[in-house]
């Protein structure tokens, strides 16, 4: 039986592909990158400030925050300029291979459900990354909400950070957006601490994806 919602969210990054070590390593890096411009100071100082920080945070939320969420948490930095540098930085075709089995998974929901994206990646990234995969077309920027949105927001830069994940305010703008109540939305995600527990303690039923096999098995426990 086909199970029912009105909107199934995703997560990005391991979850509509799988995760790249190699890449992920990039993000620290353009985060520490960004630091040393900026501060002029000790590179390898800067590095272990930034690590240290990350520790903190993981502390704080029970669960390993992303470098993105520890750099515009404990520093002053601009969303663009974040977004510029990790654009420089990322080949994305030398990390991500489209899958044509993903795809078809993605095809096949779209068809049976209003679908949108939720992401801590920048537009910038996250469209190349969606355009790699062949997955542009089902998450148009009406469909989806990045870590660039979360930045354009007309509230302060403190408030904005509650609109990242693990944050709970861009669940549920996601969820006003689309009128629909939370258990009535499926979280999609890779991510115990960023995309699961969030969702669980706002309501919405979750789909944990550990692996491709995962993924692949999602139009089956929906029922369609
Ligand atoms: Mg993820």
């Amino acid at each position: 039986m086909k199970r029912e919602f009105e909107l199934i969210i995703f997560d990005l990054d391991g979850t509509l592909y799988p995760a790249n070590p190699e890449m992920d390593r990039l993000y620290p890096e353009a985060a520490v990158r960004l630091l040393i411009q900026k501060t002029g100071g000790d590179p390898e100082k800067v590095k272990q400030e930034f690590l240290a920080k990350k520790a903190e945070l993981k502390q704080l939320l029970n669960g390993p925050p992303t470098s993105t969420l520890t750099l515009f948490y404990y520093y002053n930095i601009g969303f663009e300029e974040y977004e510029n540098t990790l654009d420089t930085m990322i080949a994305v075709e030398n990390f991500i291979t489209p899958d044509p089995k993903s795809r078809a998974v993605i095809q096949k929901i779209d068809r049976h459900y209003p679908i949108y994206l939720y992401t801590t990646n920048n537009e910038k990234v996250g469209m190349k990354i969606l355009q790699r995969l062949g997955l542009a077309d089902f998450f148009p920027p009406q469909r989806r909400f990045t870590l660039t949105d979360a930045g354009r927001l007309l509230v302060p830069r403190r408030e904005k950070l509650n609109y990242i994940k693990p944050g709970e305010k861009g669940f549920k703008r996601i969820l006003e957006m689309h009128n629909v109540p939370a258990e009535q939305a499926l979280m999609v995600g890779d991510s115990e601490v960023s995309d699961i527990q969030p969702a669980q303690q706002l309501g919405l039923p979750t789909y944990h994806v550990t692996s491709r096999e995962d993924f692949y098995r999602l139009p089956e426990w929906l029922g369609i």
